[in-house]
């Protein structure tokens, strides 16, 4: 996975259509693919996303980039491409210079998928914690400056150094001066270096530590980085599930909370080991059932009217719940429950049909 490299977004375009035709029978898709991406608890099904994968994967070898132990040897070899080293250079400079500077493929690629998934993450590129202050691209009296190095030798290396754990505020430079052993006479650049972080973000705060950030400095040798970084997008996917939701609020005429939502979509998937079942219930939820009143829209010679009764426009709520005729099932199914419960049951469709358990303790499911 790090040494391949998808070059074109096509590509991605092209597996996403066979994933499309092989979950649909080549047939028009009822479900937008990147619902299908989501989480259980979000509308989803965990349908892979592969841009993801592969996105988390180069995320995972960037790992290594600003790995202090432990990283392989191609890391010093990528890192030699530029110079200074390009952990340094990928911190401090623009997506569009970095690839300017370097020929090597792997490397781009790299600096691609780093920016790439900022964006999608949709991070702010201003200064990070991260950012360092020696060898900055950005800070032009920190690009080569032999003081700013010495500093960066004595432990004020980035931007994150000149702020106190816990605390917002820079330090003073009296208290620099103590904590990194900075001669006073080199109080103009502690000057220079606050002007560049004010132009930088307007203000004099600790930067933005983004969780992509956290992760992709986290210990290289921790398992599992691919999942952690494949979650973290996926949980920053711009898809939901909310507009089955409204659909539901408005034909149930209850107002369904986004928490109940949640646990009616892990419920579809978890109260059955049953896979047919699973995904009835799974279309019901996302409404996907072809109905008169759908039919009617792809072609007016189709009549809007339920096959069943013939008489009520055939909306998904009128063909599972309203219609007369499927009433007497739901008659026959909330008997039976009465029979084996032997207690009084009201006729809810938000019990039958989502399965949220009707609001009385006495047939709450014991937690
Ligand atoms: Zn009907």
């Amino acid at each position: 996975s790090g040494i391949i490299i998808i070059k074109k977004i096509q590509h991605f375009k092209k597996i996403k259509t066979l994933i499309l035709s092989f979950i649909w029978k080549n047939q028009r898709a009822r479900i937008r693919l990147s619902l299908l991406h989501l989480y259980h608890d979000e509308g989803g099904l965990k349908c892979p996303n592969i841009m993801w994968y592969y996105w988390a994967a180069q995320l995972r070898s960037i790992r290594y980039y600003f790995s202090t132990t432990d990283a392989p040897q191609w890391t010093e070899m990528e890192n030699r491409v530029l110079s200074p080293s390009l952990p340094l250079n990928i911190l401090s400079d623009s997506e569009a210079n970095l690839l300017k500077k370097t020929t090597n493929p792997i490397v781009k690629n790299m600096v691609k998928v780093r920016y790439n998934t900022k964006k999608f993450m949709k991070e702010p590129v201003t200064l990070s914690q991260l950012s360092p202050i020696w060898a900055n691209q950005e800070f032009k009296p920190g690009r080569a400056d032999a003081v700013f190095k010495q500093w960066a030798l004595n432990g004020l290396g980035k931007i994150q150094d000149l702020f106190t754990a816990g605390s917002d505020d820079m330090m003073s430079f009296e208290t620099l001066q103590y904590k990194y052993n900075i001669h006073r006479k080199y109080f103009f650049k502690y000057l220079q270096l606050r002007n560049f972080i004010q132009k930088k973000q307007s203000n004099l705060l600790k930067p933005f530590k983004s969780k992509l950030e956290v992760l992709v400095t986290e210990d290289s040798s921790k398992k599992g980085a691919i999942s952690q970084f494949y979650n973290l997008l996926a949980s920053n996917s711009s898809e939901n599930s909310t507009i089955k939701l409204e659909a539901w609020r408005k034909d149930l005429e209850i107002n369904l909370s986004l928490e109940e939502w949640r646990s009616v979509c892990i419920k579809a998937q978890k109260q059955t080991i049953n896979l047919r079942l699973r995904i009835l219930q799974y279309k019901w939820l996302m409404r996907v059932y072809i109905t008169p009143v759908k039919l009617n829209k792809y072609n007016p010679d189709i009549p809007d009217t339920c096959t069943k009764c013939n008489e009520e426009k055939g909306t998904l709520f009128h063909c599972i719940w309203e219609c007369r005729v499927i009433q007497s099932f739901w008659n026959a199914v909330t008997q039976t429950l009465k029979d084996i419960i032997s207690k009084s049951l009201t006729q809810e469709p938000a019990f039958l049909i989502l399965g949220i358990y009707p609001n009385y303790p006495k047939y709450a499911k014991s937690p």
